[in-house]
């Protein structure tokens, strides 16, 4: 009942057009992933996309792979400007639940979308997601995902580096962001995998399940897939149009 509501209070605020902040508060993109695709790849309304790191001591993102990420979203919007901040802070923890990545954003994370900058926030952290030891990221809120790069340098081995594991997780939870697969819409390519939900079901995509898993090395060949398919691609062209 309270979303028929809200819905109603949005479709009110929308044909009024000059309440925008107010309907903002109502209806925020951040509080579930995928939600705030269109925040995130249309320029119309938030021509300049931020990104905010804050990183456990030690656990400082790769510099190669913040830089593939620019690359990835340079190719999917056309955002005038993309920049990135980060900062460092201790933890004595070794396991992460939900709650606590939720109030480590809280109390570590800085910016947030104003004016016509979206901001992207990335907790970098040391140990493992209690809920599942293999995951090496995780995807959260709309404009929000947790990087766990502890296991993703201990899932390095023979000739795959943990900045190739990076790179490809990085690319991944953005993925998630921009509601990859079928997070909020249904796309007109048959590419989710039934057995993993809002995942491809090609594993040469960035967006196959294994990619965010240790399990990733008995899944695949060689190196973890780091870009999007021609279905991912075309389903954010097509949101990104707003026809989807
Ligand atoms: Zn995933």
């Amino acid at each position: 009942m309270r979303n028929i509501t809200l819905f109603l209070a949005f479709v009110i605020l929308s044909s009024a057009g000059c309440l925008d902040s107010l309907k903002e508060d109502l209806i925020s993109c951040e509080n579930k992933v995928g939600e705030c695709r269109y925040e995130i790849l249309q320029s119309s309304k938030y021509s300049k996309l931020h990104i905010e790191i804050d990183y456990v001591s030690g656990y400082e993102p790769s510099s190669d792979a913040l830089d593939l990420l620019r690359q990835r979203i340079n190719e999917v919007t056309d955002k005038t400007s993309v920049t990135f901040s980060q900062e460092s802070f201790g933890s004595t923890d070794t396991s992460y639940s939900l709650e606590e990545m939720l109030e480590i954003e809280n109390s570590q994370r800085t910016k947030f979308k104003k004016g016509d900058e979206f901001v992207i926030h990335i907790l970098y952290l040391n140990g493992e997601f209690e809920d599942n030891e293999n995951a090496l990221g995780i995807a959260y809120k709309g404009s929000s995902f947790a990087m766990f790069k502890e296991n993703i340098e201990d899932s390095a081995f023979l000739f795959i580096s943990a900045e190739d594991i990076e790179k490809a997780v990085l690319v991944h939870e953005y993925g998630h962001l921009l509601g990859l697969v079928n997070m909020g819409y249904t796309s007109p390519h048959d590419h989710e995998d039934p057995d993993h939900p809002h995942h491809s079901n090609n594993e040469e995509s960035v967006m196959y399940w294994a990619v965010e898993s240790q399990d990733f090395y008995n899944q695949l060949d060689g190196e973890p897939p780091n870009n999007f398919d021609s279905y991912d691609l075309d389903d954010l062209s097509l949101m990104k149009q707003g026809k989807l």
